[in-house]
């Protein structure tokens, strides 16, 4: 197969802006970027003119339940996998949400069976499962009766009906016995991911010396910052070892808020995710989602008390956010939703434009909306 090169852009890498920058694509991977001239193109190789686009690295998202109706937990997986490039998205988690264990287990089973002959589009990670070990004082939208305490031996029974693919669990780890399951995820390549969690500063700070390294949505459904109790939040700032995600949907956490996050925890710990609802992309109305009745309304997925279902933003939408309501320049803004987010899950081949690392590419417009996307060097998408 002849090699590619992507020319006649600006590329970020997304620790360096390059103008007039081609990147050079051979099995998959990239092979060279740099400047124009450069970089020396084979014969044969062909040739993709991003006309003045931002080359830029595929979006990576770590927490995403799913979009245009299609849900990551089940059959609809088949169908996210083929529309994330249109959003930008060239690697994901398929992450799963609460319900009871046994649907769980299918579910994890039907996830298994679609992963082992994926469709084409963008890359499935693995699995992130979001409960069902949440606080019952912090279920966010989950049905408070379907949660329990993680343990080692329900999280084995879990794993092996995934067949191995769950790569991240959201839990909390001040619920019985939850904490002690946290050396053997982290032993067994699954990172640990504190959320849905009322633990207190201390308790957090004893997760961390076993192995957690990551937060699910920081600031929603976890214990707030207090000056005498700095609870979830405020442990989350504090330690370095972990990686904060965040949702910029403009809706779940205040713009301010969000500045704080990345002024306190550096780009490189902040990991921009979507945590879009199923309905992410689809017109308002009501719709069905955990068997509760969901209401789209101008940009929010709520529950009919109003409590926050799932974001209605897709990874894209934060890239910009971070561009138009905290005035970040794009080569910062992109870092949370690339780099930042494959270091998190180990994922050193992804999320960066360099030599040797998969060629996972997305050139966005003017208006940092996706035009084309790649995936492992192949064209899967372009705006119509
Ligand atoms: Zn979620």
């Amino acid at each position: 197969m002849p090699g590619k090169a992507i020319l006649n852009g600006t590329v970020y890498t997304p620790s360096e802006k390059i103008e007039a920058g081609v990147v050079l694509i051979s099995g998959g991977q990239i092979e060279a970027v740099g400047r124009q001239g450069e970089v020396e193109i084979p014969p044969n190789t062909e040739i993709f003119d991003a006309a003045g686009m931002a080359i830029a690295p595929g979006f990576v998202d770590v927490h995403m339940h799913g979009v245009l109706g299609k849900d990551c937990m089940g059959i609809g997986l088949a169908e996210v996998i083929p529309a994330l490039p249109a959003y930008g998205v060239t690697s994901f988690m398929a992450t799963t949400l609460t319900y009871p264990r046994p649907e769980v287990i299918e579910a994890l089973e039907t996830i298994s069976e679609i992963l082992s002959s994926p469709p084409s589009g963008a890359h499935c990670l693995g699995i992130h499962l979001e409960g069902p070990h949440l606080s019952p004082k912090r279920p966010g939208m989950a049905t408070a009766d379907w949660v329990y305490p993680l343990s080692s031996q329900d999280f084995d029974v879990l794993q092996k009906a995934a067949d191995g693919r769950i790569r991240m669990i959201t839990f909390a780890p001040e619920e019985p016995g939850a904490m002690q399951a946290i050396p053997a995820l982290v032993a067994n390549g699954v990172v640990p991911v504190i959320g849905h969690s009322d633990a207190s500063y201390e308790q957090v700070a004893q997760a961390v010396k076993l192995g957690l390294n990551h937060a699910t949505h920081t600031y929603n459904a976890m214990r707030p910052l207090q000056h005498r109790e700095p609870g979830v939040v405020g442990a989350v700032m504090h330690f370095d070892e972990i990686y904060a995600e965040l949702i910029a949907d403009g809706v779940h956490v205040h713009p301010a808020a969000m500045d704080i996050l990345i002024r306190v925890k550096g780009l490189d710990k902040v990991v921009l995710i979507s945590d879009s609802a199923p309905f992410a992309g689809l017109p308002d109305g009501e719709y069905e989602w955990e068997h509760k009745p969901i209401f789209v309304l101008e940009g929010r997925c709520q529950l009919a008390d109003g409590t926050l279902a799932g974001a209605f933003a897709t990874l894209d939408m934060g890239v910009r956010n971070l561009v138009n309501l905290l005035g970040l320049p794009l080569e910062k803004a992109l870092i949370p939703a690339t780099r930042s987010a494959a270091n998190s899950v180990g994922a050193h081949r992804k999320g960066r434009l360099e030599a040797g690392c998969d060629a996972d590419i997305v050139l966005l417009d003017a208006d940092i909306r996706p035009a084309a996307t790649f995936v492992g060097g192949r064209l899967v998408w372009t705006r119509p």
